[in-house]
């Protein structure tokens, strides 16, 4: 029977469209994903890669989403050169501390070396803070929000990897000053929160909210809060982005200075205020973050609200014995609805390409297309589509009546239905860990864990150095690294109240402040 081979041929495809299984060898089979898909390419410099347009189509999503909110809160956009002189570079000596061993720098031009070599920023704090000392003359300059979408460089030695950690990568970074801490403290958390939402609104990917351990603060900050997330099938945590308080320290270096307007006296004696600063970041990592999480063994699943393209039609049940004319039908029909769902607002197209169902289904399937939508003949006939989805293969007719609303109430049900997976695989990876014993076995197992921690800096190290000896054999490429602080979660209330000197630290057995989640991470 001949369309039973042609559908072991496809099932044949689908095995192989991969190559490895994403339970089984999980770093293969990302970098394969991202090539199928079409997202990414290598590039002849370690550590750097193409962004592809199917890629790059997400980081636009993602702009656009968060520069509409950013605007909305009065930040503007802005650019600044990315050399860096040293001496600017070198001025808050905490910030180049935890900065300088990833530094990358220009010493030549042409065929001469350079009197001084010029820094590519890692960041920009130290690129544009001298001028703001210059623009911030007077309280009435207050508040200065910028925000730029850039690249910066970052020169890891720690095993690069698409998206997740490259050595130029793209994001955006704002930075702003304040009159009040108060004010700068406030931003902080709505920042966060937008962080928040980028990635479980639109990547469909939960994450946990929180402040950072002193030793895993941003160089210079006052405080870093950030957004922790969770790859399942590798058991790790990872940063999503940042948000920091940088209090006063690089307004005081960099003299952001201005006269209290609350202070009545007259000329050289009025009190003087340094500008409270923030700075927080959210870089092309996230776009890793949503692959890891949600592909499978098929390819990309594209949560529908960054997908480029949210539905598919592709003409089906067209045979060696359909007329030319029934064809044309098919496929004029699958076109006009195409064209009716982009006037509604739906990313949409039909797939007209001379190439059989079987291969465009699975085309289509390696690059995480949301929904199908199959029109053949009878369909035709009954007013309907087969309407297939990308994240479970739910198949199921939808009325060409009313196609439109229908598909975008299917597209948030698959937003919906992906998070929820995703949360309930994160939830179920948190043990909660009381006794120091149950913290190897519980990393092992893939998970992270929350124990009731001292928050002092030389447990941290020590957590790190006793949970690397794990007691399994690990991945050559993913090494088993030692667990370190992921964040503090805001929210405490998910586990029993700690009591003041009576809840203990269960690795160094003092007293215990708050629930800290640890973690294997990227
Ligand atoms: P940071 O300025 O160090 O707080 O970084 C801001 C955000 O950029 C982090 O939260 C990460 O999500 C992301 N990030 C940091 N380093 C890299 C890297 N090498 N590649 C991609 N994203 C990164
Ligand atoms: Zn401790």
């Amino acid at each position: 029977d001949k369309s039973l081979k042609e559908e072991a041929k496809i099932e044949g495809a689908k095995q192989i469209a991969i190559g490895v299984k994403k339970e089984v060898d999980f770093a293969t089979w990302y970098t394969n994903v991202l090539l199928k898909a079409d997202m990414l390419d290598y590039y002849s410099v370690s550590g750097c890669y193409i962004l592809k347009p199917w890629s790059y189509n997400i980081w636009e999503a993602i702009q656009e989403w968060f520069n509409f909110r950013i605007k909305l809160m009065g930040v503007e956009n802005s650019y600044f050169p990315m050399f860096v002189s040293q001496k600017v570079l070198e001025r808050e000596k905490k910030h180049l501390e935890g900065f300088s061993p990833e530094v990358a720098w220009v010493t030549r031009a042409g065929n001469s070396d350079l009197e001084e070599p010029i820094a590519i920023r890692p960041t920009s704090e130290t690129a544009m803070y001298p001028y703001y000392a210059k623009w911030i003359k007077s309280h009435r300059d207050l508040p200065l929000k910028l925000n730029q979408w850039n690249s910066v460089v970052r020169w890891e030695f720690k095993n690069p990897q698409p998206f997740l950690r490259t050595r130029e990568f793209l994001w955006q970074e704002g930075h702003t000053a304040h009159l009040t801490k108060a004010e700068a403290d406030t931003e902080v958390r709505e920042i966060l929160e937008l962080y928040k939402q980028v990635y479980e609104d639109l990547l469909a990917v939960p994450v946990i909210p929180g402040v950072k351990s002193e030793k895993e603060k941003f160089a210079g900050a006052d405080y870093t809060t950030t957004v922790e997330g969770f790859v399942p099938t590798s058991g790790r945590g990872i940063q999503g982005a940042t948000s920091h308080c940088l209090g006063q320290n690089f307004s005081k270096m960099f003299n952001i200075v201005v006269e209290d307007p609350d202070d009545n006296s007259e000329g050289q004696d009025k009190r003087k205020i340094y500008a409270y600063q923030n700075s927080w970041g959210l870089s092309t990592r996230a776009i890793g973050v949503m692959v890891m999480v949600h592909g499978d063994n098929q390819g990309l699943v594209l949560p529908p609200r960054v997908a480029s393209l949210q539905a598919v039609l592709v003409p089906c049940g067209l045979t060696v014995n359909t007329s030319d004319a029934e064809k044309k039908r098919v496929l004029d029909e699958c076109d006009r609805i195409a064209k009716t769902l982009v006037k509604e607002g739906i990313k949409a197209k039909a797939d007209l390409r001379d190439r059989t169902p079987g291969w465009k289904f699975n085309d289509w399937e390696q690059k995480g297309v949301p929904l199908r939508l199959e029109l053949g003949p009878g369909d035709m006939a009954k007013n309907q589509v087969i309407a297939v989805r990308r994240d479970n293969g739910v198949k199921a007719p939808v009325s060409l009546d009313g196609l439109p609303g229908s598909v975008h109430n299917l597209l948030n049900t698959i937003h919906k239905d992906m998070y929820e997976r995703a949360k309930a695989a994160y939830d179920s990876h948190i043990v909660v860990c009381t006794k120091w014993e149950e913290v190897v076995p519980a990393l092992d197992s893939k998970n992270v864990f929350v124990m009731p921690w001292c928050e002092e800096e030389a447990c941290e190290d020590e957590v790190k150095e006793r949970s690397g000896q794990s007691s399994e054999p690990q991945d050559a490429r993913a090494p088993s690294a030692g667990a370190k602080s992921l964040c503090i979660p805001f929210d405490q209330s998910k586990w029993p109240a700690i009591e003041p000197g009576k809840t203990k630290c269960p690795q160094c057995g003092k007293d215990a402040k708050r629930w800290t989640m640890f973690g294997r991470s990227y």
